[in-house]
């Protein structure tokens, strides 16, 4: 029998999907059928048309919940899904560190899930990275968004009609989101100022031509499998006297400093949002896990003292159909890891992977830290 893998329609606030038609030649070749459901791509323009033609059959929800083996989507699948999908394997962003005994109903479902988001930081895992993916276009988009927002030229003009400074942006997090957003900020003509608590990130942040500004004494992230770690409460305190002197002088501020499992870190006070210019833009890509600054509310924009501070968490969602086919290719990776020639499933738990994001497996929950969040 051929392995079948199924693609969900996503919730209506969502636009991407977690495979698109072009992904599915590869599947093929290992003789892995594809069922979808009806109108799944319609919003990354990917039509049920463009999926058929790649060779895949369009069913219903249920159909697709009882014909799959593996079962995709990007956000979870909802309780009225439970009794269909029971046994299957699910891969998707489960957010399992936040929405634990949600996994714990998974298991109870005997479902095998591998929550994306939970996979290991390796040089090997790079190409199924989808927080890495998804966060490059969040920090392009966020970039792009405070261009449109700001009242006033990102590059600097010199011209018959007078002179405009450029615009000073301030980064706050050099991850994967920062790193793009120096990038594109700097492509816009503005001048940059960057704070990490990794100070192995300052030579990246030169060479795109920002300034590092250093805090010393940060905690050592380099054994937390490429995720931030939590700061103490003395270094935040310092970090932020750094951080109030940058703010007053930006006109841009985007922040990105998220620790996984925890709620985002407060860099940016109301006392420093009293301090800013009218007109300013603060995007906090960290929205959706509390965000960087006390105003921040998730999937809102909120103006403060003449400051926008937008809570925008869907800014992937917002270029629909590269962020699903760079989603997607992340996804086929692992499903190939997963499953072998032949198309049949083949979970190896010794590969960090594998075992990295698997949290649920047999009924139990397989993942130590979810375990300890359930107690
Ligand atoms: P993230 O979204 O968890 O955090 C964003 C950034 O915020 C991080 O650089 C973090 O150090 C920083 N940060 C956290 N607390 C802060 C604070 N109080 N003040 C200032 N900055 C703070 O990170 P991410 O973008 O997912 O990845 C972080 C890093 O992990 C990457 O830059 C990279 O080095 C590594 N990484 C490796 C791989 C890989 O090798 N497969 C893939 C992705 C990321």
């Amino acid at each position: 029998m051929h392995m079948i893998i199924g693609i969900l329609k996503e919730p209506a606030f969502e636009t991407r999907v977690s495979l698109l038609p072009e992904h599915l030649i590869a599947l093929k070749k290992n003789s892995i059928e594809v069922v979808v459901e009806q109108h799944a791509g319609a919003t990354a323009f990917a039509t049920d048309e463009k999926y058929k033609e790649a060779g895949a059959t369009v069913v219903s929800r249920k159909e697709v919940l009882l014909q799959a083996h593996i079962i995709l989507s990007i956000n979870p699948i909802t309780e009225n899904d439970f009794a269909d999908c029971k046994d299957k394997v699910l891969i998707g962003q489960f957010q399992a560190l936040n929405n634990a005994s949600f996994v714990q109903q998974l298991a109870a479902n005997n479902n095998t899930v591998f929550s994306m988001d939970m996979l290991p930081r390796t040089t090997r895992a790079q190409s199924m990275d989808v927080l890495s993916s998804q966060a490059n276009i969040a920090g392009y988009k966020a970039v792009l968004l405070a261009a449109n927002l700001f009242p006033k030229y990102f590059p600097m003009f010199m011209t018959a009609a007078g002179s405009i400074a450029p615009a000073k942006v301030l980064i706050l997090g050099a991850g994967v989101a920062g790193l793009q957003a120096i990038a594109t900020a700097k492509r816009l003509g503005a001048v940059i100022e960057v704070f990490d608590t990794r100070p192995a990130v300052k030579e990246e942040v030169m060479s795109l031509g920002a300034k590092f500004i250093e805090v010393e004494g940060a905690a050592d992230a380099s054994k937390a499998g490429g995720y931030a770690v939590e700061q103490t409460e003395e270094f935040l305190q310092r970090q932020k006297a750094k951080i109030a002197e940058s703010v007053a002088k930006a006109d841009i501020v985007i922040t990105t400093a998220q620790i996984p499992g925890k709620k985002a870190p407060i860099l940016i006070t109301k006392e420093m949002i009293h301090q800013m210019k009218n007109g300013s833009v603060i995007i906090d890509i960290a929205a959706s896990t509390g965000g960087n600054t006390d105003y921040t509310k998730n999937d809102e924009t909120v103006v403060e003292n003449g400051v926008s501070i937008v809570g925008n968490s869907k800014l992937p969602g917002s270029m629909p159909s590269d962020a699903s086919k760079l989603y997607g290719k992340n996804i086929l990776n692992f499903v190939q890891l997963i499953t072998g020639k032949e198309g049949q499933l083949h979970l190896n738990f010794e590969d960090d992977l594998v075992i990295g994001t698997c949290v649920a497996h047999q009924g139990g929950i397989t993942n130590d830290r979810v375990k300890a969040i359930l107690g």
